[in-house]
C-alpha cells in the first residue's frame, strides 16, 4: 500500500507524536541498517527535541557487516547511541532494553536518590513505514505480552505494553514520512523495498542499483552473474545478465523486463550477499537536507 504524504498528513502525525512524547523517558528511532540516513524523517530531532534517543538500525541481517561497523562507529562519534538488530530472527528484549537503562541511568539515579521506587523504562518506537516497527513490537511483546492498562494522562485508547520486568512500551509505534527532496534517497528506498510503488521507474531503480553494486561490490556481481567484468556500459551489462540467464525474447533479444525483475528480486533476497546502500562517507558528498 501506498501512503501518501500530504502537509496535513505530516502535521498530524507530528503532533500526535508530540503528545506522546510527554510520557516516555525515550526514543527508540528504527532504522533500516542497509540505508540509516535515506531511511531516517528528516525532522526526528526536532520533532522529538531533547528526548533522549536509541538508534535501532534494523535489518541487521540484510546489511553488510562492514558496513554496519562504519555506520556504528560514526554514531559513537556523534555521542548517539546506537546498535544494531534483527527484530524477525532474533529476540531483541536484552540489547534494547541494556542500552537503554545505560542512556537513562542518570535520570533513574537521580529518581532513586530521591527516594522514588525503581521503575521500568517507559519508551516508543518511531520510524518510517517499513523499517521494520511491526515486527519489532511483535518480537519485544512476544512473551509474557500484558498490557498494563490505561495510566493517569493516557487516553483510554493509549495501552502499555510490558516487554521483560525493565520495559514498557506504547502500544503503537509513530510512523512519520520519509526524506522526499534528495533523489539518492527515493532510489535507496525504492531498491530495499521500503517504498514499493513510486514515481521512479524500475528502469532507473536498477540503473542506480547496478551503478552502486558496480561500485561496492563488483566482485559480487561477477560471481553471481558469471560476469566478464567489464562494467563501463551499464546497459551492457544487463544485456549480459539477461544472455548469461537466458531470458531472451524470440530473435534472440535480451528481455530486459525480466532482468530488471529478477535483479532487483535477488538483491531483496541476499542472492548476491548482504549488501548495504550507504555509507557514512556518502552523507559527505552533498548537501544533507536537515
Ligand atoms: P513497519 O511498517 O515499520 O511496521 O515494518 P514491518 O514490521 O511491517 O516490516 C516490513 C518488512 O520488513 C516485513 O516484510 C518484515 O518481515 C521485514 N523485516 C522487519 N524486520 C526485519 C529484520 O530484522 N530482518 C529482515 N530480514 N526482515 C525484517
Amino acid at each position: 500500500m501506498t501512503v501518501q504524504w500530504f502537509p496535513g498528513h505530516m502535521a498530524k502525525a507530528r503532533r500526535q507524536i508530540q503528545e506522546k512524547l510527554q510520557l516516555v523517558d525515550i526514543v527508540f528511532e528504527l532504522l533500516d541498517a542497509r540505508i540509516p540516513y535515506s531511511s531516517s524523517n528528516p525532522m526526528m530531532n526536532e520533532i522529538i527535541k531533547h528526548k533522549p534517543k536509541l538508534i535501532i538500525l534494523n535489518k541487521v541481517d540484510m546489511a553488510d557487516p562492514n558496513v554496519t561497523q562504519q555506520w556504528l562507529n560514526y554514531f559513537k562519534e556523534q555521542g548517539q547511541p546506537a546498535i544494531t538488530i534483527d527484530a524477525l530472527h532474533q529476540n531483541a528484549i536484552k540489547q534494547i532494553t541494556e542500552a537503554s537503562k545505560e542512556i537513562l541511568k542518570e535520570k533513574f539515579a537521580k529518581e532513586k536518590a530521591k527516594g522514588l521506587r525503581p521503575r521500568p523504562v517507559r519508551a516508543m518506537i518511531l520510524g518510517i513505514p517499513n523499517v521494520g516497527k511491526s515486527t519489532l513490537m511483535n518480537n519485544l511483546a512476544k512473551r509474557k505480552a500484558a498490557q498494563t492498562g490505561d495510566r493517569p494522562g493516557v487516553t483510554k485508547a493509549q495501552q502499555w505494553v510490558k516487554v521483560g520486568q525493565e520495559l514498557e512500551l506504547l502500544d503503537t509505534p509513530g510512523v512519520l514520512w520519509p526524506k522526499f527532496e534528495e533523489k539518492r534517497v527515493g532510489y535507496n528506498l525504492a531498491v530495499t523495498g521500503a517504498i514499493k510503488d513510486t514515481i521512479l521507474t524500475l528502469d532507473h531503480i536498477i540503473l542506480y542499483a547496478l551503478d552502486y553494486l558496480i561500485q561496492h561490490y563488483p566482485q559480487r556481481l561477477i560471481e553471481r552473474y558469471h560476469l566478464s567484468g567489464n562494467f563501463e556500459d551499464k546497459v551492457a551489462v544487463l544485456e549480459e545478465i539477461g544472455t548469461k540467464r537466458g531470458f531472451l525474447q524470440s530473435g534472440g533479444i535480451v528481455d530486459y523486463d525480466k532482468v530488471y525483475e529478477i535483479l532487483l528480486r535477488e538483491i531483496r533476497s541476499l542472492k548476491l550477499g548482504r549488501l548495504s546502500f550507504e555509507c557514512p562517507k556518502d552523507l559527505n558528498q552533498e548537501t544533507v537536507s536537515e
